[in-house]
């Protein structure tokens, strides 16, 4: 079988789904490789390293996508890029699930069997292949950066001959997994660091990190690991307790939400108000319309002094590590369904069944069927 993979055209993605040392281990599985020209040249990887890898490279996208049997994505794919597909080939990636019905109609219609990163169960047995857990860490460690970039403080605390300076508070807001690496990414820079989660299972690894676990006297433990949505009254006295806090506060990173929906509003724009002139936000939930109620999604905006970043695809921004991970996570996924150099797609696996958005002209995934028929 073919696993291909080919240029992001998507503006601002600089990842690969596909990288030469994947491409070495997919062959050792008794795949064959095609790759698009130029794929990884914005991860800095040439296309010498994928044909030693034992890849071969097409010149054009068409060529690649005609050939695969398995096509290997980051982005979702183009409606274009879905007709391009052969009829019942695989793709596996990001495909955006809750949104974009038409693509999840187009998949359905050309008899894709699709598989979204998304929907992967977060099972033990499922870590290994978890994108949303590899780039979410990216997500939170470049976060971090930002806000220190931004900052006009030091983080760390200094003893020097001009003074001594105490070191800038930062609040890691969603303690997931890009939370937990944007607490221990400032921990390292030696920031005094508080996390805040509705779970409150969380607070143990927070303090494992070295940050204080911020207790807003509010649980929202869910199912599956993930949050639940909060009452109103919840909300509010969580809004209450928030708002004081954040006056101390230097820098603040936001990485709070719920699969699938819009991103909580924790900081409204008063508790923004309230802050030091000087403080800033860094908004990584600014892709789903942002924690704080004043982000922009991809700007940077100031309110009151306050410096308020809404990144959009932090993951991009580290694309040879992000990538790294990826592939590594795809591969780990695909080795799933690849067997003896035969693609086999084993709806018993709750991997395979669970991850699978569309397959032989049907929609699979049931809230998903239920959204889009
Ligand atoms: P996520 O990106 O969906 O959410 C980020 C965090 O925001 C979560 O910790 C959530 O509790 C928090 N949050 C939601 N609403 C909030 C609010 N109003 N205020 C404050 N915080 C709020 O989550 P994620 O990082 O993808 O993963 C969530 C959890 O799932 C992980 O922390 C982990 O425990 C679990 N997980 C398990 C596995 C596995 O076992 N295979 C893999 C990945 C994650």
């Amino acid at each position: 079988i073919t696993v291909a993979a080919v240029r992001e055209n998507a503006p601002n993605e600089r990842r690969v789904a596909l990288t030469p040392e994947i491409t070495k281990k997919l062959k050792g599985l008794g795949a064959e490789l095609l790759v698009e020209q130029g794929i990884g040249a914005r991860a800095h990887i040439h296309d010498e390293a994928y044909q030693a890898a034992g890849a071969a490279v097409a010149e054009h996208a068409d060529q690649v996508m005609i050939k695969a049997d398995v096509l290997l994505k980051v982005q979702p794919p183009t409606l274009d890029q879905i007709k391009e597909l052969r009829e019942g080939s695989v793709i596996i990636g990001y495909l955006a699930p809750h949104t974009d019905d038409e693509r999840i109609k187009a998949l359905r219609d050309r008899k894709i069997s699709a598989f979204s990163m998304e929907l992967l169960p977060r099972t033990t047995r499922a870590q290994a292949m978890d994108v949303l857990s590899s780039q979410a860490g990216m997500a939170g460690y470049k976060a971090v950066l930002i806000g220190a970039q931004v900052s006009g403080k030091f983080f760390p605390m200094l003893t020097t001959a001009a003074g001594t300076i105490r070191p800038s508070k930062v609040l890691v807001v969603g303690a997931g997994v890009a939370g937990l690496q944007a607490i221990a990414t400032a921990r390292r820079l030696g920031a005094q660091v508080e996390g805040f989660d509705v779970r409150p299972e969380v607070k143990e690894q927070i303090e494992s990190l070295g940050a204080k676990f911020l207790d807003l006297g509010v649980s929202a433990a869910g199912t599956g690991g993930y949050a639940r949505e909060l009452t109103q009254e919840e909300r509010a006295e969580q809004q209450r307790r928030l708002g004081e806090h954040l006056k101390n506060i230097d820098v603040i990173v936001t990485t709070a939400a719920v699969p699938g929906r819009a991103a909580p509003k924790i900081i409204t724009a008063s508790m923004v108000e309230g802050m030091k002139a000087g403080s800033v936000i860094v908004d990584l939930a600014a892709e789903t319309g942002g924690n704080c109620e004043l982000t922009k999604p991809g700007e940077t905006v100031e309110s009151h002094g306050v410096t308020i970043v809404g990144p959009l695809n932090l993951p991009s921004m580290g694309a040879i590590h992000a990538s790294d991970m990826y592939a590594k996570n795809l591969f780990n996924f695909l080795s799933l369904m690849l067997i003896e150099g035969e693609l086999k797609l084993d709806f018993e696996d709750d991997l395979i069944a669970g991850s699978c958005l569309t397959h032989g002209g049907e929609i699979k995934h049931a809230a998903t069927k239920n959204r889009v028929e």
